[in-house]
């Protein structure tokens, strides 16, 4: 592959195409123009500039090196070709052999197959793609990542060009067209539940940069440095506002930012930047879109989420240059805002008003991905993984977020409106119904009582367990306050985490499951070995009995936390028995250290395991003599029992929870834990489902832990259930060969008036 030398430095290149902006010329004959020195400037063959015209057509505009008639002729659809491509992901392509792309697409009247290599950008405006802007070579060419940004940058001046209209019209791409008028649904992933219905709100991450090549590099710098503190300043103020001023994990999140945004090594590459001739603004883009160009490539959440940070930092910076410069004023906002993104930092969601906020979708994001934490905090319906959300969505439409069953309606027509108006109305109705169910006990209409507890696995789900009226905590997933943190906590950290919990739990019982990491559940900061089967690999107990010391300070940090107090701590994933006698001896042995120190040790202590592998179920006789309790992780159960990927959205409906394998199983266990007298409990996704509750007390469960918005529902389930007939019911069709009893189950409630 011929190395080709790069042509002039980005700051010549810069000022060649300012002197032609800033001439008398059309805005045609600009463009004609600043392709043949783009060309020059990168030792192109060809320059192109496409932009993006009325229903997603991409129309070449200009070129330096294709046939000059193709011009105004060639037109490609957005996700068409390479280029469009570029403009489908708004993302920077380069490939040295670009007719070996599955997306190359052929237009003969370009006289493209000459061209071998080829490197595009997308000219962006507010966010959105206006544009393409790409060279190509006649020989194989691998492009430097300094050229893609010199090309950004360039792409940034075009994108003015674009927007003075003098091209096309900007009204053209109103959303007035074809397809964008029509109502749509999108899918994607639930990153916190709930439903709203508002305005949608398009959040503009990009801040037009009128000067990119600085008259003064000192100037710029003192700009920029003025810009960092006042950033600083900033986020004292959003930070320090009264809805996040408890305690809990959205502080650390907000903590690291702040670090990020002290960080002197990201702060120093600006700087270079500007030193290298560019203006201050330009100087933070330049850096930005360097971090995006890593961020594509970077699978590590926990790095991600510090290039989100870092990103949503830089575009602060933006707007205090711009806003220094231009005296921005806030926006105006509709009473109730669908926020529309491809990514939030977490100081960006603060900076819309809470009050007029109602849901969050994103183009990105992940469950654990800072801005859904903090969007946590403030209550609101997140829904991330959106393919393609930012160009099918126009900022007014009215937008539907049903983040309870991972969908957006976009536009949705009168009627689907009007029904989910209801939907609202009805949840709020409910929502109060189940208050008024608070204190009272989850006990059926023949007097048995069901223990309902709550699911949690950060400190700020720990106050549900009194506005939902719990009996307790059943299952507090320690790993999650672990994945968001940047560094491993230390016994000290993990024994304040651990006290706030049992602290704000006020003498309720709560269930400590050991770090369930390894797999699909990374730690930023801990070597995983995922393997090609993550379930089925190193995790959960398996690395806790492999690297003791990390149970061991987790046991200690616990024993310090409840300094007295009831503990139970429950172990995940265990296979064997030997497994879990190997972990009680890891916490005996914590215990006996304790206690030699002279520390007060819990005045009850629990161990327990979790029934999630199957190998267990048939060692069950001599697990319950060494258990304090056992608790069925039916999320990892079913996936290991059915041999189905708990995560997979194909296999999520092909075997039923309610089968009469699954059924049975769970019916044994019930009896034998039953009979040796230990407590059981089931805290899987399959207990927060009022029918699978229903069937769970029917088989014996007497003691179930749910996530907290399932506590209303549930409870309303078993005030409104006669359990003789139920049992009686249930042992009649256990022994059926049919692939679900949900219907079944679903007709005995119908029946006998049992609220679902
Ligand atoms: C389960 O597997 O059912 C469970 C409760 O644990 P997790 O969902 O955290 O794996
Ligand atoms: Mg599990």
């Amino acid at each position: 592959m011929q190395a080709v030398p790069t042509g002039v430095g980005p700051r010549r290149l810069l000022g060649r195409i300012r002197d032609v902006m800033a001439g008398e010329a059309s805005a045609q004959a600009k463009l004609d123009k600043v392709v043949q020195i783009i060309a020059a400037g990168m030792v192109a063959e060809v320059c192109s500039v496409y932009i993006l015209r009325a229903g997603e057509v991409l129309e070449l505009f200009a070129t330096k090196g294709l046939r000059r008639r193709a011009v105004h002729q060639t037109r490609l659809r957005v996700g068409e070709g390479l280029v469009g491509e570029i403009a489908a992901h708004a993302q920077p392509l380069a490939l040295d052999d670009a007719q070996s792309h599955p997306a190359f697409a052929y237009r003969p009247e370009t006289g493209e197959e000459a061209y071998r290599s080829l490197m595009g950008v997308p000219i962006l405006r507010s966010g959105r793609v206006a544009g393409v802007l790409v060279v190509q070579n006649k020989l194989a060419r691998t492009y430097s990542d300094e050229e893609i940004e010199a090309m950004q940058i360039t792409a940034m001046v075009l994108a003015e060009l674009v927007a003075s209209g003098d091209l096309v019209n900007p009204g053209e791409r109103a959303p007035a067209e074809g397809n964008a008028l029509l109502p749509i649904r999108l899918d994607g992933m639930s990153l916190n539940g709930g439903m709203a219905m508002g305005t949608a709100v398009i959040h503009q991450p990009d801040v037009a940069i009128r000067q990119v090549v600085a008259e003064d590099p000192e100037v710029e710098l003192i700009r920029l440095n003025e810009a960092v503190e006042a950033v600083h300043r900033e986020l004292d103020r959003l930070f320090g506002r009264g809805e996040l001023a408890a305690a809990g994990e959205h502080h650390d999140v907000l903590e690291a930012y702040r670090m990020v945004a002290s960080d002197a090594g990201w702060i120093g590459r600006i700087e270079d930047a500007i030193r290298s001739g560019l203006t201050a603004e330009a100087g933070v883009q330049q850096v930005r879109e360097h971090t995006r160009a890593r961020m594509s490539q970077i699978t590590d959440p926990y790095l991600r989420e510090r290039l989100d940070d870092m990103e949503d930092l830089s575009l602060r910076l933006l707007q205090q240059l711009a806003g220094a410069a231009n005296g921005t004023t806030a926006r105006e906002l509709p009473d109730d805002v669908v926020l529309v993104a491809r990514s939030v930092g977490p100081a960006e969601l603060l900076d819309y008003d809470p009050a007029r906020l109602r849901g969050l979708i994103m183009e990105r994001g992940s469950a654990t991905a800072h801005v859904s934490i903090v969007a946590r905090a403030l209550d609101i319906p997140v829904i991330g993984q959106i393919k393609d959300l930012f160009s099918r969505v126009d900022a007014g439409d009215t937008v539907i977020v049903d983040a309870e069953n991972r969908q957006v309606f976009v536009r949705p027509v009168e009627d689907v409106q009007q029904s989910f108006h209801e939907t609202l109305r009805l949840r709020a109705e409910r929502r109060q119904a189940f208050a008024q169910l608070r204190d009272l006990p989850a006990v059926t209409l023949d007097g048995t009582e069901v223990s309902l507890n709550i699911n949690a696995g950060l400190e700020l789900d720990v106050p549900q367990v009194h506005s939902t009226g719990a009996d307790g905590i059943g299952l507090f997933r320690t790993e999650i306050p672990f994945m968001v943190r940047a560094a491993y906590p230390d016994v000290a950290a993990q024994t304040a985490l651990y006290r706030a919990v049992l602290d704000q739990a006020e003498g309720k019982p709560v269930v400590f499951r050991t770090l369930d990491v390894g797999g699909d559940k990374d730690l930023p900061y801990f070597e995983s070995e995922a393997g090609e089967n993550p379930a089925l690999g190193w995790r959960a107990i398996r690395i806790a009995l492999d690297r003791p010391a990390m149970l061991r300070q987790q046991v200690r940090a616990l024993v310090r936390a409840a300094d007295g107090r009831s503990l139970s701590i429950m172990f995940p994933m265990i296979a064997e028995v030997a497994e879990f006698a190997h972990a009680r001896k890891v916490v005996e042995m914590e215990l006996a250290r304790e206690k030699t120190a002279g520390r007060t040790l819990p005045e009850k202590l629990s161990v327990g395991a979790m029934v999630e592998v199957p190998s267990l179920l048939w060692q069950l006789p001599s697990l319950v003599e060494r258990v304090d309790f056992l608790s069925v992780g039916s999320n990892d159960l079913l996936q290991f029992l059915f041999a189905t990927d708990r995560g997979n959205p194909r296999m999520s409906e092909r075997y039923d929870p309610l089968s009469p394998p699954v059924l049975r199983v769970l019916r044994d266990l019930a009896r034998t834990a039953d009979k040796a007298g230990v407590p059981l409990s089931l805290c899987g996704e399959m207990a927060s489902r009022p029918l699978e509750a229903m069937a769970l007390v029917g088989l014996g469960y007497r003691t179930m832990s749910l996530t907290s918005s399932s506590m209303g529902p549930v409870k309303t389930m078993v005030r409104s259930l006669r359990l003789r007939p139920l049992a009686d019911y249930m042992r009649s069709i256990l022994d059926s060969p049919e692939h679900s009893l949900r219907d079944r189950l679903r007709a005995f409630a119908q029946d006998h008036d049992v609220i679902l």
